[in-house]
């Protein structure tokens, strides 16, 4: 599930960072435009906070491309420098540096940029600087009661945000998990094993740390279906899928459905007789489940096993440590099955 979620997250960071580098863009054009007609008109109640915001917008721009890693800190910059412009405003005490729109916007733009909890705490922020300021304001309207119905406008804007993005998320949540898991079995499915089998192997071999892969086929299967009929064989796969998942679930644990009747489990950080355990274990619980197999030996569902324990990584690659994890099954299936196999290789012990 760790994979899933970095994906995701990297998704979320992509559209903040474009939609800040827009906001940049847009707000650096408007700054510059607004000091060039105030100038012009001689408006300089308006041209100070333009001059002052211009370049920070430029700056968050250059940043972005030279630095994105500091995506959040030019975030919180960006909406420090509009809240400040609003301020510059109020003090100007000038009617030429309407300020109400700025700050109308502000949950607008935290909530494109921030996570949800630095979201809600630039709004407070923002509709206490309403509060404290507006009784400043150089116009007539800034009435308490005109400031009632901002504050109304600011947290009912953020509040509609707050649902919309939350919404945003789970969607994206769901369709993440939609797309990783396989609907038979509940375990992951092929396309989740592509993505996270080299992100695994690379984090174990960066934290110097084991990696095991277990390949399990369940034994007999084209009898069970023949036998039992495909409807009892897809709830054969769906219940082997939920007791895999059970079994594998440590942190570093992955199950995928490798292919029909395939399952491939991951397990990070065992030692070998750890590995040996959890792959007796993943046999026997498929056996507990009691599963009548009336074309099999042993009268009921079992499954072979093979893996191949690696504590070394470097010598190996993703692909080679399930291409010996696979071997060591076909030797469990040439001995009779319902059994398990470790692939013995000096690289790999
Ligand atoms: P072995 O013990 O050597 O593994 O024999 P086996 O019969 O299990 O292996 P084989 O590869 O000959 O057959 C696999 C069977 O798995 C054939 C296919 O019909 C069945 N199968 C694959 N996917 C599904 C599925 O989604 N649902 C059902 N019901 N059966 C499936
Ligand atoms: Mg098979
Ligand atoms: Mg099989």
């Amino acid at each position: 599930m760790r994979g899933m979620r970095s994906g995701m997250e990297d998704q979320a960071i992509q559209f903040r960072r474009r939609h800040l580098q827009f906001l940049s863009v847009l707000g650096f054009a408007v700054a510059v435009l607004m000091s060039i007609f105030s100038i012009a008109w001689d408006m300089w109640e308006v041209a100070v906070p333009s001059f002052f915001y211009a370049p920070i917008c430029l700056y968050t721009v250059v940043m972005l491309r030279r630095k994105p890693e500091y995506m959040g800190r030019l975030a919180t910059l960006f909406i420090v420098a509009t809240l400040s412009v609003t301020q510059t405003g109020v003090f100007l005490q000038k009617p030429g540096a309407i300020t109400d729109p700025w700050i109308m916007t502000c949950p607008l733009v935290v909530y494109g940029l921030c996570d949800r909890k630095l979201a809600a705490g630039w709004t407070v922020i923002t509709v206490l600087l309403l509060i404290a300021m507006r009784p400043f304001q150089p116009y007539v309207s800034a009435t308490p009661q005109t400031t009632v119905v901002l504050v109304l406008a600011v947290v009912s804007f953020a509040a509609v945000q707050h649902l919309y993005s939350r919404r945003t998320e789970d969607n994206e949540r769901l369709i993440v998990e939609l797309s990783n898991t396989d609907s038979l079995t509940g375990t992951l499915n092929r396309r989740a094993f592509r993505e996270i089998l080299p992100s695994e192997f690379r984090r174990n071999q960066r934290q110097r740390s084991s990696l095991t892969a277990f390949m399990l086929d369940v034994d007999h299967f084209k009898n069970y279906n023949d036998h039992h009929g495909h409807v009892e064989g897809d709830r054969v796969l769906a219940a082997i899928g939920q007791t895999l998942r059970q079994t594998a679930r440590r942190s570093g644990d992955f199950v995928f459905r490798y292919g029909g009747e395939e399952f491939c489990v991951l397990g990070s950080g065992l030692n070998a007789a750890q590995a040996a355990a959890f792959a007796a274990q993943l046999r026997a619980n498929v056996e507990a489940l009691r599963i009548e197999h009336r074309a099999a030996a042993h009268g009921r569902v079992t499954a072979s096993i093979g893996y191949c324990h690696a504590e070394e990584l470097d010598a190996l690659t993703p692909q080679r440590l399930i291409e010996e994890a696979d071997r060591a099954l076909y030797l469990a299936k040439d001995k009779r099955r319902n059994r398990v196999e470790r692939f013995i290789n000096a690289a790999a012990a």
